[in-house]
């Protein structure tokens, strides 16, 4: 019996099983591991990348949540192979693995689709200390990651992310690469973070206040949604279309707006003052 076989695959976990060799081999020459890293596998399940990537490494930290999983794992992989971080990773300090100064981590996982949001939000409070982040995720989540301005998948995950990374769709995934096989398409994106003061918000939670308004309901212009922070006058001196809805806006318009709030003050024209970024 195959370990695969052995182990019945828990879905509060999400766990789809990466099965596929080429596949498996394609995501890890994308992560490109090189000796010396400090690495992060999230979710090693039972080691289909975790294998490879202790190969290119020599050492890998991981955060698992299923206790079954990690006794595998642990009888897998000697201690100077493999250090496993048992826990939720929505939870887990990813500081722990580089303390402030010393260095970034990178981050790879095939993430439990089931809290694929939270858990993207959680490892961006976390850019600074990142030097790049590869992961598998639904299609349609990794669709509204890269989305644009002005398309129906762009909106407050899209605008968030593309704050703080610059991200990349590398490819596609299909559901028979997977045991058990998920209903849905996945794809790889890869993240990096933007270089510091590229386009920075003076108050991020502002930021993050403005873009769920604008967001919260899409069909209403930004003159409704964002009533609670810009008037008439306001939206002139920012240089911006009151009738617009916020899927319009650019990231660089929304940390434009939240600055404009954060100061209290006019800033003149938007177009002079910002570029667009994303
Ligand atoms: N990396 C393996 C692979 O590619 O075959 C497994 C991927 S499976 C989609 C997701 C993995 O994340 C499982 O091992 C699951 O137990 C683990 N997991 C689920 N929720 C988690 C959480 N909150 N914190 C840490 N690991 C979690």
């Amino acid at each position: 019996m195959t370990a695969a076989a052995s182990h019945i695959a828990r879905k509060r976990f999400g766990q789809n099983f990466l099965s596929d060799p080429d596949i498996i081999s394609r995501i890890v020459a994308a992560v490109r591991p090189r000796p010396g890293e400090t690495l992060v596998e999230i979710g090693p399940g039972l080691g289909a990348l975790t294998a490879p990537l202790i190969q290119a490494l020599g050492h890998l930290h991981a955060v698992e949540i299923d206790r079954d999983l990690i006794a595998r794992l642990h009888q897998r992989y000697l201690p100077a192979q493999l250090t496993i971080h048992e826990g939720d990773a929505l939870k887990f300090d990813f500081a722990t693995l580089c303390p402030a100064g010393q260095g970034t981590i990178r981050v790879v996982g095939n993430l439990p689709y089931n809290i694929s949001t939270p858990l993207l939000f959680h490892l961006a409070s976390y850019a600074e200390r990142v030097s790049d982040m590869t992961f598998m995720l639904q299609k349609e989540v990794v669709m509204r990651m890269v989305a644009d301005p002005g398309t129906e998948e762009y909106g407050r995950l899209s605008v968030m992310l593309q704050y703080r990374f610059r991200m990349g769709w590398l490819f596609d995934v299909p559901p028979e690469a997977f045991r058990p096989a998920p209903r849905i398409m996945s794809s790889i994106v890869r993240m990096a973070p933007r270089p510091p003061g590229e386009c920075t918000a003076t108050n991020e939670e502002l930021l993050e206040k403005i873009v769920a308004a604008a967001f919260g309901q899409r069909r209403k212009t930004l003159r409704n949604t964002l009533k609670d922070y810009l008037d008439e006058a306001d939206f002139t001196a920012l240089g911006l279309d009151s009738g617009l809805r916020g899927e319009r806006l650019s990231v660089a318009e929304f940390v434009a707006i939240a600055n404009y709030c954060d100061r209290g003050t006019s800033l003149g024209s938007f177009s002079s003052a910002t570029s667009r970024v994303g």
